[in-house]
């Protein structure tokens, strides 16, 4: 027997109406917000990640699905959602004469080597927003008011938004000298990743799973105090506008997501779930280096994701009520050849007139279908039999309060309209 690989799901029944519902409201929510959908390739080139996110990260150096295809090209299931929108932006010079910025969204699978456990998987799900084409604060406030909301449309009330800054360009220089001169002496302390990083990029060694609760780490120097004017400007700005659009956050100094491209706002969202406990359920920032880093002309930029399956965890172990569909509308019912004719006509014109429709798919008995209806929990039944038929009727049945009716073929729609 040939079994699904480790930290893969297969999602069906219940699970995935849930999932079901769950898209129909991100779809809705970002109609709202005037984000486009966007569908990019789930493999792109392996340079567009190790290049987009960075040689030094988890995710590319010990996370990605790398493959050569028969063509002999090196690529990659992506990891991520943002580098494929920065590469369609860049390939389709999307930057030409755009006087708005571009606001797309995607829900797609991502792909990762990670140790799977609860809530991680190697195959997983993440919603995801990008703005390109805006350095206002404005942009990203309307990335965290999309990413807020959504959490609370989809009942998940108290997830806390942790957000920092990095600053310009100038400010993160400065923050990475600061914390590259405090953290050499205490090289030996740091695991051997970290060791690495602090020559190409201290910014991770904040992020570390492993030095992360680490006291040199705890006491290392903190991006807030290395801000110029102006950045410190801008991040007190956003705050103030979070507050007045009643958005609840928490600054974490410590929060650096430390990917080379991102600069001033950096945020993350996680939650405290009953029976499971903190779960960080998606981040974002502003990435104003990636675009120019993919050889596009420096551009401005956005964005936020969501785990999804996590998300969808918690929706489910904080109680959320799916309201999944369970019933159908009606059942189609007959026995004889002639009545089976009648029965697929009728099951397509009820369809079509837009009634939910079941019918019978193996010559079951006129009791198997009975069982059936009930198991699907058909509200009405159309009980076909060749006497009526003749007549040009059928019998009708409220499963419910078990009335019957003999009804008119060219009024069925219509009687079941007022009734279901
Ligand atoms: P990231 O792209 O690493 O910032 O992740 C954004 C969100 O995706 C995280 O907060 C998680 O909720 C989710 N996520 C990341 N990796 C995995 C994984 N291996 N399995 C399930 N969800 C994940």
């Amino acid at each position: 027997m040939i079994i699904k690989q480790k930290g893969t799901m297969d999602i069906y029944g219940a699970e995935a109406k849930k999932r079901k519902y769950v898209n129909d409201i991100l779809h809705t929510i970002c109609d709202k917000f005037n984000y486009g959908y966007i569908d990019t390739p789930i493999f792109e080139s392996s340079e567009l990640f190790h290049r987009g996110i960075g040689d030094t990260t988890d995710i590319v150096s010990k996370e990605t699905y790398d493959f050569k295809d028969r063509g002999g090209r090196s690529l990659t299931l992506r990891p991520e959602g943002t580098a494929g929108v920065c590469r369609w932006y860049v390939e389709n010079k999307l930057y030409g004469n755009q006087t708005e910025p571009i606001k797309v969204y995607y829900i797609g699978k991502m792909y990762r080597y990670d140790r799977p456990q609860l809530g991680r998987y190697r195959e997983f799900n993440q919603f995801g927003v990008e703005m390109l084409g805006s350095n206002d604060i404005m942009a990203d406030l309307d990335v965290i008011s999309l990413a807020y909301n959504t959490y609370n449309i989809l009942g998940l009330k108290d997830v806390t938004i942790n957000i920092n800054t990095l600053g310009d360009q100038e400010s993160r220089d400065n923050y990475r000298t600061a914390l590259t001169k405090y953290l050499k002496p205490y090289a030996k302390n740091l695991c051997p990743d970290c060791r690495e990083r602090l020559s190409k990029n201290p910014l991770r060694v904040i992020d570390c799973k492993i030095d992360g609760e680490n006291e040199v780490i705890k006491n290392a120097p903190i991006t807030i105090d290395y801000l110029n004017k102006e950045s410190l400007t801008r991040y007190e700005k956003i705050k103030e506008n979070l507050d007045l659009m009643d958005i609840k956050y928490k600054e974490n100094f410590r929060l650096v997501r430390g990917l080379d491209y991102y600069d001033h706002t950096v945020f993350e969202i996680t939650a405290e779930v009953p029976e499971i406990g903190h779960l960080a359920l998606g981040g974002g920032g502003r990435y104003n280096g990636l675009i120019n880093l993919l050889d596009g002309p420096s551009t401005p930029a956005v964005g936020f994701a969501m785990g999804y399956d996590r998300t969808v965890m918690a929706m489910e172990y904080s109680g959320f009520n799916f309201d999944l569909k369970e019933d159908i509308d009606v059942y189609v019912m007959y026995v004889s050849e002639s009545e089976k004719e009648t029965a697929a006509f009728l099951t397509q014109e009820l369809r079509m007139n837009d009634f939910i429709t079941e019918t019978d798919y193996l010559d079951k008995s006129l009791k198997g279908e009975f069982k059936s209806a009930d198991r699907l929990k058909a509200k009405f039944l159309v009980i076909l039999n060749d006497e009526d038929l003749k007549n040009n009727e059928v019998n009708v049945k409220d499963n419910i309060t078990k009335e019957e009716k003999l009804i008119n073929i060219n009024e069925l729609v219509e009687y079941l309209d007022s009734n279901v």
